[in-house]
Order: C-alpha cells, then sequence, then structure tokens
C-alpha cells in the first residue's frame, strides 16, 4: 500500500483548500470523501456570498471577526491571484472586480437594509447601525496594496464624527430602512474549487469518493484510516470533515441549523439584500443567482424543529416584498464551529493539531479559507506557500464536484417542465 504524506479527510472547501496547497508545494497527498461528489455537504449548501466584513460590523467583538475576512481577502489576493480566473482587483480604495471574463466572483453586491422605523426604535440599536454604516464605508475604502490591508487603525479614524452625524441622520429619517450597498459580493463556487481541483490533480493529487473513514489507526511510522471503500495508509491526516471532527480528535464541536427557501421568479432587477433588524428573529436575507433563481433565508438556530415555522415566516416576508417571488424547494444546512479551550468564538477558523501528525481543521466561513490553507501550511511547516505557480484548466473536475442546491432544484425544475438550459 501507498504511504502518502497527507491524507485529508473530508472534501469542502477546507479539505480541498489544504489539499491543493499541499500539493502546490509538491506533497503526495490523497483527499478522502464519504460521498459520490466533493463538496457536497454544507460546501454544497452556502450561500457563496464573500464577505468582506460588512456583516461583521454589528458584532461587538471588538472588530476581530473584521480582522479575520480582511486577512482572509489579503490571502486571497496574496497566494491566489496566479488563478487565471480569480478576477478580483486590489486597489488603494477597495476591490474592483474584472468582468472582462466570467471569474470567481460576480458583481452581485449585496445591499443592507437597516429598520429605522416601522415599530419602537431602541438608541443602542441607531447607534450600532451608524458604527456599522461607518465601517462599510470604511471597508469600501480598504487600501488593498498591502501598504495596510489587515490594519484597522484606518476603520477607527474619525469615527465619533462620522457616527454622530450618521445617528443624527437616522433618527430624523422618515424611511423605513437605510440602505446601503456594501462591498459584499457573491461567489461562483463551482468555477473556484474546479480550478483549485484541476490544479491539485495535475500536481498528483489523489482522490478517493465513496469511502467513509470510520477509525484512524496509530502505527509506528503512518497512520492507517480504515475506510468503507479502501484503507489509507498516510504519515499525517488533515479532518476537514466538519461536525465528523468530533468523532477523531477530542475537540468539541457545535451546530447550528440555516434554514434555506430556494426560491423562483426573480427579474433582473432583484438585488442581493440583507434586513436587517434589532430582533435577529426579524432579520431576512436573499442571494440572488443565475435564470430568477435565489436563495431565501433569514438566521441561524439551534432548534432544528423550528427551522419550517421560521421558513413559512421568511418566504411570507420575501412574497411582501415581491411578490413574484415562488418557494422551489427548502432546505436546512448545517453549520458547524470548533469550541476548543479558550480560543474566542465567532466566524473564524480553527486549526487544532490534535495528536502527533493529525490536524482538525474547520474554517466557520467559506471565505476564511483562503487565508486557512496557507495558515495551515505555515503552522505544519513554518513558511509560507509559494505564490507563484502554473495553473491549468480542467473541466473534467467538473463531474467529481457537485452543483450546489440551487443548481440542482433549478435544473430539477426545468426537467420537469421538459427545459433543457442545464446549470452546472
Ligand atoms: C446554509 C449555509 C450557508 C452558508 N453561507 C456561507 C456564505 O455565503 N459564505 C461563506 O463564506 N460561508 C458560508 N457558510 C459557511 C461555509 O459554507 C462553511 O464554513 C464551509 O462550507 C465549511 O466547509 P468544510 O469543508 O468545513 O465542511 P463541508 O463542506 O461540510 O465538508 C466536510 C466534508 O467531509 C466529509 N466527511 C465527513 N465525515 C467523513 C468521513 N468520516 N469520511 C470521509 N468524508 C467525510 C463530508 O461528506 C463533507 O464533504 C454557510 C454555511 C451554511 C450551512
Amino acid at each position: 500500500m501507498k504511504t502518502y504524506e497527507w491524507a485529508i479527510v473530508g472534501s469542502g472547501i477546507a479539505g480541498i483548500s489544504i489539499a491543493e496547497i499541499l500539493t502546490r508545494q509538491g506533497h503526495s497527498v490523497v483527499l478522502v470523501e464519504k460521498n459520490d461528489k466533493l463538496a457536497s455537504e454544507a460546501t454544497r449548501d452556502f450561500h457563496e456570498w464573500l464577505h468582506t466584513g460588512a456583516l461583521y460590523t454589528l458584532v461587538p467583538d471588538k472588530l476581530i471577526t473584521l480582522r479575520f475576512i480582511l486577512g482572509a481577502i489579503d490571502d486571497l489576493i496574496e497566494f491566489y491571484s496566479c488563478y487565471d480566473r480569480m478576477n478580483l482587483i486590489p486597489t488603494e480604495s477597495g476591490l474592483t472586480i474584472n468582468k472582462a471574463f466570467l471569474g470567481w466572483f460576480d458583481d452581485n453586491y449585496i445591499h443592507f437594509k437597516y429598520r429605522v422605523k416601522g415599530r419602537k426604535i431602541t438608541l443602542p440599536w441607531l447607534i450600532g447601525v451608524a458604527r456599522s454604516v461607518h465601517l462599510i464605508e470604511k471597508i469600501h475604502q480598504h487600501d488593498w496594496l498591502r501598504r495596510r490591508a489587515g490594519e484597522l487603525a484606518p476603520f477607527i479614524e474619525g469615527r465619533r464624527k462620522r457616527v454622530s452625524a450618521l445617528i443624527k441622520e437616522l433618527l430624523n429619517s422618515k424611511e423605513m430602512f437605510k440602505t446601503v450597498q456594501t462591498p459584499d459580493f457573491t461567489i461562483n463556487s463551482r468555477l473556484l474549487l474546479n480550478d483549485m481541483i484541476a490544479k491539485a490533480i495535475s500536481d498528483g493529487l489523489d482522490i478517493s469518493l465513496d469511502n467513509k473513514v470510520h477509525k484512524i489507526e496509530k502505527h509506528q511510522y503512518y497512520k492507517l484510516l480504515l475506510g468503507s471503500k479502501e484503507d489509507i495508509q498516510a504519515k499525517n491526516v488533515a479532518l476537514c470533515t466538519g461536525e465528523g471532527i468530533k468523532y477523531f480528535s477530542d475537540v468539541k464541536t457545535k451546530r447550528s441549523y440555516a434554514p434555506i427557501a430556494v426560491v423562483s421568479g426573480l427579474t433582473k432587477d432583484s438585488k442581493s439584500f440583507v434586513e436587517l433588524d434589532y430582533f435577529p428573529k426579524n432579520c431576512i436575507n436573499l442571494l440572488t443567482k443565475e435564470n430568477g433563481i435565489g436563495l431565501a433565508g433569514g438566521i441561524s438556530l439551534s432548534d432544528r424543529s423550528k427551522c419550517d415555522e421560521y421558513l413559512d415566516y421568511v418566504v411570507q416576508k420575501h412574497q411582501e416584498i415581491d411578490p413574484g417571488l415562488k418557494e422551489l424547494s427548502r432546505y436546512v444546512g448545517i453549520k458547524t464551529e470548533i469550541t476548543f479551550q479558550n480560543q474566542p468564538r465567532g466566524y473564524l477558523y480553527h486549526i487544532v493539531n490534535t495528536d502527533d501528525g493529525v490536524w482538525a481543521v474547520i474554517p466557520g466561513k467559506f471565505t476564511l479559507a483562503f487565508s486557512m490553507a496557507p495558515e495551515f501550511y505555515r503552522r505544519v511547516y513554518k513558511q509560507n506557500p509559494k505564490k507563484h505557480f502554473k495553473t491549468v484548466s480542467n473541466n473534467k473536475s467538473n463531474d467529481i464536484i457537485s452543483n450546489t442546491v440551487w443548481m440542482d432544484k433549478y435544473n430539477k425544475s426545468k426537467e420537469d417542465k421538459n427545459g433543457s438550459d442545464k446549470i452546472t
């Protein structure tokens, strides 16, 4: 049996990005997945929202989540710009998206609608909104030319004056919502994953599908992964199995449920948005996709049994805004976080060396994988991964990557109507 340097268990964005970075460096790697396609769980269910930190401007966490997210985009620019379809252009004042070709990112910007009228509004909420709007203005202006990227000092400059002016504006506003266009946009996740997998395969990645690892045995010179289809031998293991991490290591995980409706009937003018409210259960969001399709949701819940009732409310609220919107189907996405010792929670990534040669890895957000994978490499090998390398274009790897849920639901609805314009 071949002994790989690395076995990566789980092929969501965590497993794929780590497999890509290790093969990029010339290591022998096998990616093991229990399902018949890659990226077929949380990385299939997700919204494809590239966070630039806007959502976390409402979180009172001393800007730590914002810092992680700015860092992830900084690393995306630094370590992934060799990919032809990586179409983000860093500028001195914000990011632009190259639209000359179909790339990893779309200029489908997400709008925030903060409720400021229509119910008793509390001053702490208005202060929170003003602070959030101010920070979003700063993210729009952020200098991405690696002179100050990731530094928070510019976010604090002029804050008091601007926040006071915004509070005055909100108090005098006659509108139901304060609306801002955030710098956040959407991801063509299948293009991105395809590029990474094609590159990793060209660097020698092996893939073992339909192979559920149920035990990891420690031997003197290697670990033996006992799988449902085949066993695998490797010197090191990265566990990228989402919640499944807890079966192989002593880290604790926390799960929450994200109910989502796949909706149709959106028009070309429909915009991606989030309605934000002092009471989180009133928050709703919509991420627009191709062909009038969208993902409608709201918050994540800790109790799965409440998801249907909550989604009924969400769909009804969306239909009040857009009566043409129809629900095609619904599903519940599962979000997993590691809770480890005193590490701060929030949507950060976690890389935990749980045993000799065994690592547990969870990104917290798809967006954070761009920092998590280089950082994983640094933690293990104490050096930066390569920034310059040759990529390949190989659409064949598409066949082993699952579609997103919304793509499948759209294709199914077309099939039912005997249509042929499939999205893959
Ligand atoms: C509904 C929803 C919406 C989200 N929206 C966004 C968003 O818009 N933007 C964003 O940045 N983040 C978003 N997130 C978060 C993001 O999707 C996740 O953080 C990320 O996809 C998790 O990736 P992962 O690789 O850790 O997990 P997964 O994608 O779940 O991958 C884990 C893989 O491990 C495999 N596996 C498990 N056990 C075994 C085993 N024993 N043997 C072999 N294989 C195994 C699974 O089959 C799976 O393929 C969202 C999450 C959810 C749930």
